[in-house]
């Protein structure tokens, strides 16, 4: 039975989809069975996976409005070797639509019923924000991944995640916890870098993932060719961190 990760944070731009795409190709690589959602109607997760968000018959936001079988819905990630739940613009009107709906937090985890036993892990990319689309992934996920910049910032709105997911957990999920921080777009030539870096070690113990991802322009560069950073460039230092994060990763899910 799969392992389902949201990454999340609601601050835009800190890395939750480079993560969410280049984890879910180097579990691939490790042999593990991945389903990608991309649960933000951007579609950065769907076209960073080589999939085209243009050219979609159906997409996660069917699936949510259960107009469309989850099955019938995933493609396949030739670049990555992992499954996709594909997103586009369209996703944006379910916000609103989900509102009517019975059970609307849950139409996430509902879905993934009929597919959790053909994966390993599945992933879930979350929009910038806590919203309805964002509390779905929280509701139908073990555990939430989040990426942070080692910033003066990095901390600020990080207590509204924290509680959001204490009121999920109290309240609708009770599987729910937070795995960890990962440090990612690391700069180890600054000293704010490294000094914010020992900061979360200090605080959050080992709540911060050991593996550090560094701030490396192939894993940028990677999603205009529709390939995760590790398939562009197996070989580049961003690549080679995101494959010791899929390591991490399995190894964390044993003791789950
Ligand atoms: P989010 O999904 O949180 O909005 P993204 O993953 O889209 O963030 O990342 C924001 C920008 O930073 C993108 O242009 C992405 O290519 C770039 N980026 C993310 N991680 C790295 C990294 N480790 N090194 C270099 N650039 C990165
Ligand atoms: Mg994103």
């Amino acid at each position: 039975m799969a392992k389902i990760f949201c990454v999340a944070n609601q601050k835009g731009g800190v890395g939750k989809t480079t993560t969410a795409v280049n984890l879910a190709a180097g579990l691939a690589q490790l042999n593990q069975r991945v389903l990608l959602a991309d649960l933000d109607p951007q579609g950065n997760a769907t076209m960073g996976a080589g999939i085209n968000k243009g050219a979609l018959t159906a997409s996660i936001y069917e699936v949510l409005l259960g107009m469309s079988d989850i099955k019938a819905v995933r493609k396949t990630s030739e670049t990555g070797g992992f499954d996709v739940l594909p997103a586009n613009r369209e996703l944006a009107g379910a916000e609103v639509e989900m509102v009517e709906l019975e059970n609307r937090e849950k139409r996430l985890k509902d879905a993934f019923a009929s597919i959790a036993d053909e994966y390993d892990f599945i992933l879930i990319d979350c929009p910038p924000a806590l919203s309805m689309l964002t509390l779905n992934g929280l509701c139908a996920a073990n555990g939430v991944i989040i990426p942070m910049q080692c910033e003066y910032y990095a901390l600020e709105g990080l207590s509204d995640l924290v509680n959001t997911i204490k009121k999920v957990h109290a309240n609708l999920n009770p599987d729910l916890k937070i795995i960890g921080l990962l440090r990612v777009m690391f700069d180890p030539r600054m000293t704010l870098s490294q000094q914010v870096s020992e900061e979360l070690e200090k605080h959050f113990g080992d709540k911060v993932f050991k593996t550090v991802i560094p701030r490396n322009v192939r894993l940028a560069e990677a999603p205009s060719y529709g390939m995760p950073g590790v398939s562009f460039d197996a070989a580049s230092k961003g690549a080679q961190a995101y494959i010791a994060f899929g390591a991490e990763m399995v190894e964390r899910i044993k003791t789950m």
